[in-house]
């Protein structure tokens, strides 16, 4: 099956070339994010596999669908940027990579809060510079304090292992609670008690119109003062605007994030010879307590081999009988 693949990278090329090789399936791959202006690209195309930061709008699924495109494979667990309504009435299939790594998002979140208490990314300029003072530096024991794991998914319970390995307390909110989370030491509590009693407080939920500023003002108060917020799931889970007010006030006390609301227009680019349009980002990046990855907690040898596999047998599933296990409904949502 011919497959336009939108958004790649020189790494998205390495392990697609490879996972593609035996399965038959021919690959174009392209360099431009997927918008309604670049849909006309997959033409003559039967799939197109697209990333996080990709359009999959009405207008782009409507463009895609006008040149024969008939489904979409997604190479991301998320599927929040996906117009479901309209692939359905498109008739467009559309599959995900569910669970490619958990380790891979659980260890760099681990990452963000250990820097971020440490202060390593401070600390790392300072001795380039030989400044070995410590002054700024105190960071706190992570063993005995609470951490809120909002979302018990694979990710989730994965960070719940890590953190109580550290000696954590761990706090959860799901709405599904689950068993596993409470085997790795969860307790599951009102979101708006883990909110309350959490050190450190971790967003593992997937962006649905229920979850859309998940964190905002007023749960923002209901925060421990000086807590830290780590968010490695979706930007818009946060309300930035008053997570920039909440740093400022002091209530919240380090911020740790690889996602961000209006990333789509930055991430995954090399913009370091560019003036940045967006004051918010600019803002965040200006707190010495804010410490900001560009959505690279997936990013790990294993996670990236695996969604290639998976997006591959996706593919194959879709060309051979029209459907795949991974496939997104809309009734999910
Ligand atoms: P998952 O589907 O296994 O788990 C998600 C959990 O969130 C489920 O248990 C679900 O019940 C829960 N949930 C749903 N609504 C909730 C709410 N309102 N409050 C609290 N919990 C809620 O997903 P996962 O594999 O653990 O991934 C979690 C999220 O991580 C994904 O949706 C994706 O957005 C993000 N992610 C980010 C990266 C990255 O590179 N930064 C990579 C992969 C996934």
């Amino acid at each position: 099956m011919r497959t336009a693949v939108f958004s790649t990278k020189p790494y998205d090329e390495t392990y697609l070339r490879g996972a593609a090789e035996g399965a038959g399936h021919e690959l174009l791959y392209l360099e431009p994010r997927l918008t309604p202006d670049t849909a006309a690209l997959a033409a003559g195309c039967e799939a197109v596999c697209a990333f996080v930061n990709d359009d999959l709008g009405a207008k782009t699924l409507t463009a895609l669908a006008d040149r024969g495109v008939r489904y979409i494979a997604l190479r991301s667990a998320g599927f929040n940027h996906v117009d479901l309504r309209a692939a359905a009435e498109l008739g467009l299939g559309v599959a995900r990579v569910p669970g490619y790594s958990p380790y891979a998002v659980a260890e760099h979140c681990a990452a963000l809060v250990l820097a971020l208490n440490r202060k390593t990314h401070r600390a790392y300029n300072r001795v380039r510079e030989h400044n070995f003072a410590l002054n700024g530096l105190l960071g706190f024991d992570l063993h005995g304090r609470t951490v809120g794991v909002v979302g018990t998914g694979r990710i989730g319970v994965c960070f719940t292992r890590i953190m109580a390995g550290f000696g954590c307390r761990v706090l959860a909110f799901d709405p599904y609670p689950g068993e596993e989370a409470e085997a790795a030491g969860a307790e599951y509590v009102p979101l708006e008690e883990l909110l309350a009693r959490s050190d450190i407080v971790s967003l593992h939920c997937p962006l649905t119109p229920e979850t859309f500023h998940l964190v905002d003002r007023e749960r923002i108060a209901l925060m421990r003062p000086g807590a830290m917020l780590v968010n490695t799931s979706r930007g818009a889970l946060v309300d930035t605007a008053a997570v920039v007010d909440g740093l400022k006030s002091g209530r919240i006390g380090h911020l740790g994030l690889d996602v961000y609301e209006e990333e789509a227009d930055l991430f995954f680019e090399d913009l370091s010879d560019q003036v940045i349009g967006d004051d918010l980002f600019d803002r965040l990046s200006a707190f010495p307590n804010v410490l900001i990855t560009g959505h690279q907690a997936f990013f790990t040898a294993e996670a990236v081999a695996a969604i290639a596999a998976t997006t591959m047998a996706n593919l194959t599933g879709f060309e051979r009988d029209g459907f795949c296990g991974n496939q997104v409904a809309l009734e999910r949502t």
